[in-house]
């Protein structure tokens, strides 16, 4: 019996015993095994057409051959893989596959490239050339970015349609005209872009022959070596392999064994990381001439010129005046942005750096602008912030699926499809609430588009009318959670029509919406920032966490609250306490033990106490501080504030009023103009170490590509600054972890597991031999928790909070009358910073567009693709119309990937929840003006 409770069964393939499970499928059991015959139609993790008839086997006791994709296997069962009779028979039906291909590229001499090219040398086929027939159709046919086309090389295995439609739950492959005039084309004979091609490249990935393959990766291309690493994008977390050729990174090719995503990448993991080898990568230290000379800071703007200078000397100016600044106002005038791009062993270096070296709570990173409201709200009702499940079980396991404020397909793709392939293939019931219409609605049952800031009216409704139709589960309530009560009492007055009239949504919809998410179980509620980014964020996480208790969806799988956190690894940055409020672990630094734990393991000489019990300054007070001139100076790891802080002419000002700021980065970014030293940090593909992706996940990353010039790995610099400024300042480590001696990454994780209870049993080397590893993880023999909170909550009792619906700060009136909401796009991250330096994600996003209902732009004479100007109170932005059916009237969204005036953040609102402090990047009112000035 094996652990899925099937009978195993023993047979042979060409004499060698195998086992495998009753009624698995022979081709399945053949891959596993790693014996390879031809099978060009099938591909594990694709449905099986049976069509090209390739993967011919022989049976002893039965006559003739069978498609190995058409036999389950039975006890006993012996079975010829090659034999002669078979050589001739797949050399027929490959010969026959070759009837309309042409490949005038083929190098019988040369490995082979694709499966089919393998089989034809197998084989000692020759492909035919345009010699030998006239090409049907003209090469690269498609103007795809990313992808060729060249159907001369097709043999319609359609294993591109089932891709596309399988995987990626997108629709674009078919197949066209009949008999020999059959050929896959793209929607209706159009292009793939045209046809709503999302580039994920899932087609090219599965094409045997190479019709569609990498446009950016010669047809004869080898690579020295394939290393397996993490994406470096969004918090999905999916795996592939680096292609690296003569220490450069040539291309990313997906591996089937990758645990989150297999085969499947979106079109930002297999196509955006040609920006690591861009010629604008920082390469050396540069100091601005001023510090050099030792001169006053010209205020108008500009901070003057660049000089290249050694790393000793960078170094050495960055600790001295950091110390000045220290002894002059003390630690807290210096403000530490560590960075959700870099790995968990660098965010631990920074807090470590920020708490021990400099004395300030004053570190926090971009979770702060995404997902801090996640961690407040859930860790005051369940004990703990994180996701509760994972993205395989809500995926495979919930028959009701609640996305709010998630544009999943867009902003963590590789989920977004499993979404899709939940409700395609499972019938799992999706309710999506968003006030566009974002892609994932179109697969939802019911949509609810409501108005932008009523998230706590609508779920407050539904929950509403679970309990008036008795549909709570009083078990759960009664044994797992407290203070319901009063939490059911202050949902009477969010009857149906009540919530309609404060969301807009139809109080119909709101009833059968209730109906699915209480009567279906389990049920996994999955939120990003359009629930998080709000003045009243921590209250709309309270919200979600009420409705899982409520309807007993906490602690099973495929249930859970799943928020999805944005950078691949803002999950292990608030893991590491890069937060102004908590040590490694949530560890709080208002709890006297904590303290005392972290004095005494990082303690240095002359100094008692190293950090006081305030929590430190947020990012957004860190900018009012330098406005105000509280914080003199900046140290800022891989973030681009310039870019991604709200209202930015604010942030512009406020860094240009900062005495001294160091901007470690890979790119001179839009920050870096306000910066006085740069640090040539190194990408994802050029250093080791971990991220954690949303789930909770471990995974490592590794070092394959040589940097460029003189750039370091990020926690490599931080350990050279800080072992500078201890000697600077003549402080001795004299604690067990107090020193900066660190041989590798998987040195640094050692002293963060020795720190860290939710990560004690990690290592690199557990990770290296393939455990899946979810925090927490107790101890080196713990397997980790994929799921929290079964059977009790880490806090104990599920806590419901009261959340009543609160406008947004700044709604449209008579001079700003429309509602503005931002966010991301498909095709780029964040700042853009990596993205825009992609040559095929560029062409696939050229320029930033605001999205316009149709009715507005009427009103308004705006005609698609027309510049306009959005203004807000503080201040303006220019764009590229985009009229569209996804807003609805009296709402524009737009986006902050594109700098200057083309980013949305000149306009958004700076106002910020009063727990979680994250801005309100979701709601501010704004006006349009076509006439350019
Ligand atoms: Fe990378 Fe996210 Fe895309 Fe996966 S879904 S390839 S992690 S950006």
């Amino acid at each position: 019996m094996n652990n899925d409770n099937r009978q195993t069964v023993q047979l042979t393939v060409d004499g060698r015993a195998i086992t495998a499970n009753e009624g698995e499928l022979l081709i399945d059991v053949l891959y596993r095994e790693g014996i390879r015959i031809p099978s060009l139609c099938y591909s594990p993790g694709l449905s099986r057409p049976g069509s090209c008839r390739s993967c011919l086997v022989e049976i002893e006791g039965t006559k003739g051959s069978k498609p190995a994709c058409e036999i389950s296997v039975e006890n006993n069962m012996q079975i010829r893989a090659e034999s002669p009779s078979l050589e001739r028979e797949h050399k027929i039906i490959l010969s026959l596959l070759l009837e309309h291909y042409a490949d005038d590229n083929h190098d019988p001499e040369m490995i082979d490239h694709t499966e089919f090219g393998y089989w034809l040398r197998r084989y000692d086929l020759q492909p035919p050339t345009s010699k030998h027939h006239k090409l049907l159709y003209s090469d690269d046919s498609d103007p795809h970015p990313a992808i060729r086309v060249n159907l001369n090389k097709c043999i319609l295995c359609t294993r591109c349609i089932r891709a596309c439609s399988e995987i990626q739950g997108r629709f674009v492959w078919g197949l066209a005209d009949r008999s020999d005039k059959t050929r896959i084309t793209a929607g209706n004979d159009e292009t793939m872009l045209d046809a709503r091609c999302e580039s994920c490249g899932a087609c090219v990935a599965y094409c045997p022959t190479g019709a569609l393959s990498d446009r950016n990766a010669a047809p004869d291309f080898q690579a020295d070596e394939k290393v397996m690493t993490t994406c470096s994008y969004c918090g999905v977390g999916c795996n592939f392999d680096l292609n690296i050729k003569n220490g450069r990174l040539r291309h990313v090719t997906a591996n089937p064994h990758a645990p989150v995503n297999g085969m499947h990448l979106c079109v930002k993991g297999r196509y955006g990381f040609d920006f690591v080898h861009h010629p604008d990568r920082l390469t050396r230290p540069m100091v601005r001439e001023w510090v050099l000379q030792g001169t006053q800071r010209s205020q108008c703007g500009d901070r003057g010129k660049w000089v290249s200078v050694s790393w000793d000397r960078a170094l050495d100016v960055v600790a001295r005046r950091f110390s000045a600044i220290i002894d002059e106002s003390g630690p807290d005038a210096l403000g530490i942005f560590s960075s959700a791009k870099c790995t968990n062993e660098e965010n631990y270096l920074m807090q470590k750096f920020a708490r021990q070296v400099i004395g300030t709570h004053n570190i926090d990173h971009c979770a702060r602008l995404c997902h801090s409201s996640t961690v407040a709200g859930l860790a005051a009702a369940f004990g703990s912030g994180a996701m509760s499940n994972t993205m395989a079980d809500v995926a495979g396991q919930a028959w009701a699926l609640f996305v709010i404020g998630s544009n999943t397909t867009e902003q963590h793709p590789v989920f977004g499809s499993m979404l899709r392939q939940a409700v395609h293939q499972r019938g799992a019931r999706l309710v999506v609430a968003d006030p566009r219409r974002i892609d994932l609605a179109e697969f939802a049952e019911l949509h609810l588009q409501h108005k932008p800031g009523t998230d706590i009216a609508l779920v407050n409704g539904l929950m509403h009318i679970i309990i008036e139709n008795g549909l709570q589960d009083e078990a759960f309530i009664n044994a797992r959670t407290q203070d319901y009560d009063a939490f059911r009492d202050s949902l009477k007055k969010y009857t149906p029509h009540h919530v309609s009239s404060i969301t807009g949504v139809p109080a119909g919809d709101i009833v059968k919406a209730a109906e699915i998410l209480g009567t279906v179980k389990p049920m996994a509620v999955i939120w990003s920032m359009g629930i998080t980014q709000h003045t009243v964020g921590v209250q709309n996480v309270f919200s979600l966490a009420n409705l899982q208790m409520l309807t007993g969806n906490m602690g099973i799988p495929g249930g859970g609250v799943n928020p999805l956190r944005g950078q691949n690894n803002v999950q292990g940055a608030c893991d590491m306490g890069a937060l102004a409020n908590v040590f490694p672990g949530y560890q709080s630094v208002t709890d006297e033990n904590a303290r005392k734990k972290f004095n005494r393991a990082w303690a240095l000489s002359n100094r008692n106490e190293l950090f006081g019990p305030k929590p430190g300054l947020t990012i957004t007070e860190m900018v009012d501080g330098a406005l105000e001139g509280s914080i003199r100076g900046f140290y800022i790891l891989g973030e681009n504030p310039i870019m991604s802080d709200p209202d930015v002419n604010n942030v512009r000002k406020a860094l240009a009023n900062a005495e001294f700021t160091v901007l470690q980065e890979i790119f001179p970014s839009e920050t870096a103009d306000y910066a006085d030293v740069l640090l040539p940090g190194v990408s994802f593909a050029e250093k080791d170490g971990t991220f954690t992706n949303t789930e909770r996940r471990i995974q490592l990353i590794h070092n394959a590509v040589i940097s460029p010039g003189k750039a370091r790995e990020d926690w490599a610099i931080t350990t050279d600054l800080a072992r500078r400024m201890l000697k600077f300042r003549n402080l001795e480590p004299t604690g067990e972890y107090a020193k900066w001696v660190y041989s590798s990454s998987a040195a640094i994780m050692e002293e963060i597991t020795a720190l860290t209870p939710s990560y004690a049993g990690v290592s690199h080397e557990r990770l290296q031999n393939g455990e899946q590893l979810y925090w927490p993880v107790k101890n080196k023999q713990h397997r980790g928790t994929p799921i929290l909170h079964m059977g009790k909550f880490t806090r104990g009792k599920g806590l419901f909070h009261i959340a009543e619906h609160l406008p947004a700060k700044e709604l449209p009136d008579a001079d700003f009358p429309l509602c503005l909401t931002t966010g991301r796009v498909l095709y780029h991250w964040h700042g853009a910073e990596m993205t825009r330096r992609s040559i095929p994600l560029a062409a696939l996003y050229p320029e930033t567009l605001v999205e316009i209902s149709r009715e507005d732009a009427a009103r308004l004479n705006i005609e698609n693709g027309q510049t306009v100007r959005l203004v807000s109170r503080r201040g303006e932005m220019i764009a590229t119309a985009d009229i569209s059916d996804r807003v609805p009237t009296g709402l524009v969204f737009g986006n902050f990937h594109f700098p200057d005036e083309a980013n949305v953040n000149n306009l958004t609102i700076n106002a910020v929840d009063p727990i979680a402090k994250i801005p309100e990047y979701k709601v501010c009112a704004v006006k349009i003006e076509t006439r350019l000035r």
